[in-house]
């Protein structure tokens, strides 16, 4: 059987996290697995290549492009979207899974697909990170030193338009001083999974 599990029939709770590449959200998304045992970080599939330290079936799913889009024929994905000219995508058997065991997901996606996993699952929360400024956000995804002046270049194209989503998410939260940010998320979640 396939489909979206409805969401008045589960206990798990979807949270999404999204921002403009540099933002933060990695980084917050992390802490709040580490201080929440009953959250789940949702792992999606993608066709870019795995940077260092990255664990294939914990960071993503790593497929080839053909796998992806073979995958997205047989309407595995609940959401996806080709970012940076690479596919990222949400495999619904992960929401599945995690919905029926009674588990609270994590999300780590893209603008877009935040608003998807909003239109297919409304309960879901939407949360924003925002960086202080442009000129930050470039610093930080510079000194990350993952990407090369032209994937670079390519993360810094798509911020306005991922600027422009941001009015449309449940919160948005400015991630200048990280612990202040932390803070703010976690409260945010705790509201969320707290909520009946
Ligand atoms: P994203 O997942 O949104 O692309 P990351 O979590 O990878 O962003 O963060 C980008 C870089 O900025 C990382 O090197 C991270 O350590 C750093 N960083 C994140 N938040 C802050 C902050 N508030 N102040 C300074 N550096 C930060
Ligand atoms: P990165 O390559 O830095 O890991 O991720 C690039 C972008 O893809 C980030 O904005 C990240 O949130 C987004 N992303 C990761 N997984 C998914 C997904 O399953 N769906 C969508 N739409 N975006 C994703």
């Amino acid at each position: 059987m396939s489909g979206a599990t409805p969401i008045s029939a589960a206990r798990g709770k979807l949270i999404v996290i999204s921002a403009p590449s540099g933002s933060g959200k990695t980084t917050i998304a992390r802490e709040m697995l580490s201080r929440n045992s009953s959250l789940r970080f949702s792992v999606s599939a993608t066709t870019r290549g795995m940077r260092r330290g990255e664990v294939d079936g914990e960071d993503y799913f790593f497929l080839t492009p053909e796998e992806f889009r073979r995958r997205v024929s047989r309407g595995e994905f609940v959401e996806w979207e080709e970012i940076y000219g690479d596919l990222y995508g949400t495999l619904q058997s992960e929401v599945d899974a995690a919905l029926r065991g009674g588990k609270h997901l994590l999300f780590d996606v893209d603008v877009k697909g935040a608003l998807s996993i909003k239109r297919a699952y409304p309960e879901a929360c939407l949360i924003f990170i925002r960086p202080p400024s442009l000129q930050v956000l470039e610093q930080r995804l510079r000194s990350r030193l993952t990407e090369d002046a032209e994937a670079l270049g390519r993360r810094l194209e798509r911020v306005p338009m991922e600027l422009d989503q941001a009015p449309l998410f449940d919160y948005q939260v400015v991630n200048d001083v990280l612990t202040k940010a932390i803070e703010e998320v976690h409260e945010i979640v705790q509201l969320h999974l707290r909520t009946p």
